[in-house]
């Protein structure tokens, strides 16, 4: 018998055809987030299964939490065969010393072949802890204690603890995309529930020093860590944006200076996307949020790009993206009181409804051309690893 981690898949069951990109890509995550805990990780359609030292199980675990694609992590123990009397025996052994006084018994059967139906098997399995365990009875609506055996082909299951997993898809299944990462609270929640649905995150982040500090970069690349918690890594693109900003401010009326620079900001999310292979722009824009994020201001921004645009957080309410950044741990980092680039020239009255023929008309005022390709060629491409392993590092 041998203790394992047993890994029930999330929405995957439903992907019929192409189940094995899926789990693969579910294989290959992980092989990259458990590389320091010396695992075998192997898999078949039903379930994935890690083997390791023992003395990682907890940090493995914390790493499973953090992984798409996962529904529900058992700690358990993996029997040399499915022989039946193999099973009790190794029950009454699991049960010995475990604290139990009420049960239920959870079987289930892959073996389709294996001639003992699931509830005979819970029934002979049920009593085989009563014989074996004092003061113990059966409790099937509320038991303190749930027995899980599961028949498989090779070899049987016996788990008794279920972790929750964070459900969606594997990070990658669904190609790359690039955020557009401030500093801000709503960003770093998009880009977690896009790579929830299988988006492989690059991120872009807009720098303008002097105006904008060391500090508040080094934010963006924490709040960067963080989400690469959940996908192993992610890439920052840091593009500085100063002489485009400057040259608005100079050149352009100032209720329009936010959405002409809104407008910048996707003409540079859009080259450097194409340029890495990024299929959409995500980022943390919701609907009335602030002037820039009327419907008739984002179709006046969208409109510079032929990209999908992808707005994880467009329908939510603020406390439900501050309820998620807590969750994700990115809320405690982006409270921090930095500038951003979109705040340090805030007009006073910034307009509500902007047309795109004034857009248009004001972007003529200067030639920006040059000062675009400027910026994406002072791109600055950090590649940024995950917290955990560093937290860990001196422990392994
Ligand atoms: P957040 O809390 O994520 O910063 P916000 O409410 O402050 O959002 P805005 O500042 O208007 O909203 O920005 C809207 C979105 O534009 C951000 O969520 C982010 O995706 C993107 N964005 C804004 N500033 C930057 C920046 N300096 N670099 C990269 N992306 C940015
Ligand atoms: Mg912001």
């Amino acid at each position: 018998m041998q203790k394992i981690i047993i890994i029930k898949y999330a929405e995957l069951s439903t992907k019929k055809d192409n189940i094995n990109f899926f789990l693969s890509t579910l294989k290959e995550n992980l092989k990259a987030s458990l590389r320091d805990y010396k695992v075998n990780i192997t898999y078949d359609k039903g379930r994935m299964f890690i083997n390791g030292p023992e003395e990682n199980f907890d940090l493995i675990t914390d790493k499973l939490t953090k992984t798409f694609g996962i529904h529900e992590i058992n700690i358990g123990y993996e029997l040399e065969n499915n022989n039946l009397d193999n099973i009790s025996a190794s029950l009454i052994e699991l049960i010995k010393d475990k604290d139990i006084t009420t049960f239920k018994i959870n079987a289930k059967r892959s073996d389709k072949n294996y001639g003992i139906t699931s509830p005979e098997i819970a029934r002979i399995l049920g009593g085989i802890v009563l014989k074996n365990k004092e003061n113990v009875s059966v409790d099937v609506h509320n038991p303190s204690t749930i027995i899980n055996i599961e028949i498989r082909y090779q070899h049987a299951y016996i788990y008794f603890d279920k972790i929750k997993g964070i459900g969606g898809y594997p990070v990658g299944v669904a190609g790359k995309s690039l955020l557009m990462l401030s500093g801000g609270i709503d960003s770093p929640v998009a880009g977690y529930l896009a790579m929830k649905r299988g988006v492989r995150l690059e991120c872009i982040y807009f720098e303008s020093p002097p105006h904008t500090s060391v500090a508040a970069k080094n934010k963006v690349i924490s709040l960067a860590k963080t989400l690469a918690d959940y996908s192993g890594y992610v890439k920052l693109h840091v593009v500085n944006f100063t002489a485009i900003q400057e040259a608005i401010l100079k050149n352009c009326p100032h209720e329009y200076l936010i959405t002409i620079m809104r407008r910048m900001m996707y003409r540079i999310s859009e080259r450097i996307a194409k340029k890495h292979n990024c299929k959409a722009i995500i980022n943390g824009e919701s609907i009335g949020q602030v002037a820039s994020q009327t419907l008739t201001s984002m179709s006046c921004i969208n409109c510079v790009t032929s990209m999908p645009v992808i707005r994880p957080v467009a329908c939510l309410d603020k406390l439900d993206i501050i309820e998620i950044a807590k969750k994700i741990s990115t809320y405690e980092i982006s409270i921090q009181p930095y500038e951003d680039c979109c705040t340090i020239f805030v007009p006073e009255h910034p307009i509500i409804n902007p047309t795109r023929e004034c857009c248009e008309t004001y972007e003529e005022y200067f030639d920006f051309a040059p000062l675009l390709n400027d910026a994406i060629n002072s791109e600055e491409v950090i590649k940024v690893e995950n917290k955990i392993s560093e937290e860990y590092s001196d422990i392994l």
